[in-house]
């Protein structure tokens, strides 16, 4: 613990920032980079905004390598309202989309684009527990297809995919909420990439869009009007109010991102923290590692005790020794711990420490 009095957060989200950039954003509330303006208090309108939402995108392209003619935007409604949303201005009638369904939230994407048009399951794991994630090879793509949704990072069971899906060449979609800006990705590989921003990116209420030409292209049609990207690509996300102060704290925890050896560090630095921690839960059978170990994610690590009665025991636990939001989700059980970027190298070596003082006595 700091001099904050701030616990080893490990929640799945919204979940811990860096504390450099939770500094800068306490003393932006009364005055915005020397505006006059407090951080809450400042028009959208305004150059002052202007400035942050514009560096805001420009750290977007540069962390990700975004295509010049890709669009970068910042909405609302969260990752849950693109699940619609990418359904309706990709798709219309008669055209197909295919989803490979790794957990509860490429589940829910499929429940929306059946809303829309004719989606389809090409790949399901929940008959084992959504252990792992898909094979190239494992997985047929419908004739006529137009695109393949994926989940880059499934943050309920701890999975995520090392490699880009393959899909013989059918446009690709990704919810990349859990690990965008954390983990590798090839951003010109993929049509349309959303993230809701509380996991990696900052606070919640922001939702990060990456569209290529392709997505923008397909939409047609009288939409409704905040439901329609064309909307917020022809206004630079500000069509109406956006979230100002989620998108200054997002370009804050980007500037974090670029000053700390940019999205090669991150990637470092989240290995490095997961693969501590898995090696814990292989060193003795006292633990159980949910995921397979080819699927698992460097992002959200989960596990079961052998002895699950004592889980319980153990978050009791650990509440008291200062670490939260272990608890696994409801769909999973067990324990959880999301290492995303802001998490520091110190919580996971003291997760460490405490399990293996833990596994010592209840052992
Ligand atoms: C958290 C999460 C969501 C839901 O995001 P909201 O912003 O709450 O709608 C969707 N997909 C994934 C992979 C997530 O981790």
């Amino acid at each position: 613990m700091d001099g904050h009095g701030r616990i080893h957060n490990f929640g799945a989200g919204p979940a811990v920032l860096p504390l450099e950039v939770v500094n800068i954003v306490s003393s932006s509330m009364a005055n915005l980079n020397g505006s006059g303006f407090g951080l809450l208090e400042v028009s959208h309108r305004s150059s002052f905004f202007q400035e942050v939402i514009d560096s805001a995108m420009n750290r977007v392209r540069r962390i990700l390598s975004v295509p010049d003619d890709y669009h970068v935007l910042f909405l609302q409604g969260g990752a849950s309202t693109q699940f619609y949303m990418t359904a309706l201005n990709l798709l219309d009638d008669g055209s197909k989309a295919d989803f490979l369904i790794t957990g509860g939230w490429s589940q829910k994407a499929l429940k929306e684009g059946r809303r829309v048009g004719d989606c389809a399951s090409i790949w399901d794991g929940s008959e084992s527990g959504f252990k792992t994630v898909p094979r190239n090879g494992e997985y047929e793509v419908r004739d006529g297809s137009d695109y393949v949704h994926y989940t880059s990072n499934n943050t309920l069971f701890g999975t995520q995919y090392h490699h880009t899906p393959d899909t013989g060449g059918v446009k690709l979609v990704v919810d990349a909420s859990s690990d965008i800006c954390g983990a590798p990705i090839d951003v010109s590989a993929h049509d349309v990439i959303y993230a809701g921003a509380q996991k990696n990116l900052g606070p919640s209420g922001v939702t990060l869009v990456i569209l290529s030409p392709w997505a923008v292209s397909r939409i047609g049609g009288d939409l409704p009007t905040m439901l329609d990207y064309r909307t917020h690509i022809s206004k630079g996300s500000m069509f109406n109010t956006p979230n100002t102060f989620g998108i200054f704290v997002l370009d804050k925890v980007l500037e974090w991102v670029e000053e700390n050896g940019g999205l090669e560090g991150a990637i470092k630095r989240n290995m490095h923290k997961a693969s501590l921690l898995y090696r814990e839960l292989d060193r003795t059978s006292f633990w159980v590692p949910h995921a397979d170990p080819g699927s698992r994610s460097n992002m959200n690590v989960t596990w079961r005790l052998r002895d699950q009665e004592m889980e319980s025991v153990f978050l009791e636990e650990a509440d008291k020794k200062g670490f939260g939001g272990l608890k696994g989700h409801r769909s999973v059980g067990g324990i959880r711990a999301s290492l995303y970027n802001g998490c520091p190298l110190e919580s996971v070596e003291a997760l460490v420490d405490f399990m293996r003082g833990f596994e010592s006595i209840h052992g």
